[in-house]
């Protein structure tokens, strides 16, 4: 196949299951009868600059990536054909990267630890770029600790409060990854977010415009919208395996 031909073909699929993923979500947010649906993050990791364009051009406005140097180079890559799209940083971040990954990010899911919070307001700092917005991970497995990274919840207020007094940075809200079970599947991922819908109620106490709950992916987003979800993390749904599952 050409080079023409197979461009083709990724947007027919593209468009066909963005439109499944569309109709999927609907029926969820009839289903928890909400009035809004949630915001779509489509989750680009693994997956070429070439895909993202197409996305952009079927509508998605907002990305998801997990590992910096991808992430910088895939958006430089879809900037340079004059693409801006709101790109959200997802995975687990270590601080020596917070510049590099406040050039390019409009929002950072996984804040876990009062140094991230440091590192990015500083990395902000004297910029004239919008807000960065702040979700707090919380790691919501039994065993803590775990391999889906977070803050333990009662870390949630001191990490949401630094964030929130924090210059450049805004406290956006919640985020989680349902914790691990047998065979790497969600283990019960509507417990997880049952407790990340309260802990959303607790942060909303003391910060009243931190209303986002980040959760919910292509295994559980009905689970996730039936909760509250405002922003869902769909990868493989839209774009198909990767080849390495992280
Ligand atoms: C990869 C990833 C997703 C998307 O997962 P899918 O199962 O492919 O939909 C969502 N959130 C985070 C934090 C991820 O790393």
């Amino acid at each position: 196949m050409n080079e023409m031909a197979e461009i083709a073909e990724r947007r027919a699929q593209l468009t066909s299951r963005l439109t499944e993923l569309r109709k999927r979500i609907e029926r969820a947010v009839s289903a928890a009868h909400r009035s809004q649906a949630p915001e779509l993050i489509v989750v680009t990791k693994f997956h070429p600059a070439s895909d993202v364009l197409l996305l952009a051009e079927l509508g998605v406005t907002q990305v998801g990536e997990n590992r910096d140097q991808e992430a910088a180079a895939k958006s430089a890559e879809v900037r340079a054909h004059g693409i801006s799209l709101y790109w959200n940083f997802i995975g687990q971040l270590q601080s020596n990267k917070a510049k590099s990954v406040a050039a390019y990010a409009s929002a950072v899911h996984s804040i876990d630890r009062p140094s991230l919070v440091d590192a990015l307001a500083k990395a902000v700092q004297g910029t004239e770029r919008e807000a960065l917005r702040c979700f707090v991970q919380l790691d919501l497995a039994e065993n803590p600790g775990g391999p889906r990274g977070g803050a333990q919840p009662a870390d949630l207020l001191p990490l949401a409060e630094r964030i929130a007094s924090a210059p450049g940075l805004e406290l956006a809200g919640v985020m989680a990854v349902a914790p691990l079970g047998e065979a790497g599947r969600s283990a019960d991922p509507e417990a997880a977010f049952a407790r990340l819908a309260q802990l959303s109620s607790t942060l909303l106490r003391e910060h009243p415009e931190a209303r986002a709950i980040s959760a919910g992916m292509s295994a559980d987003l009905e689970q996730a919208i039936a909760y509250g979800a405002t922003h869902l993390r769909v990868g493989s749904d839209v774009l198909g395996a990767r080849a390495a599952v992280r």
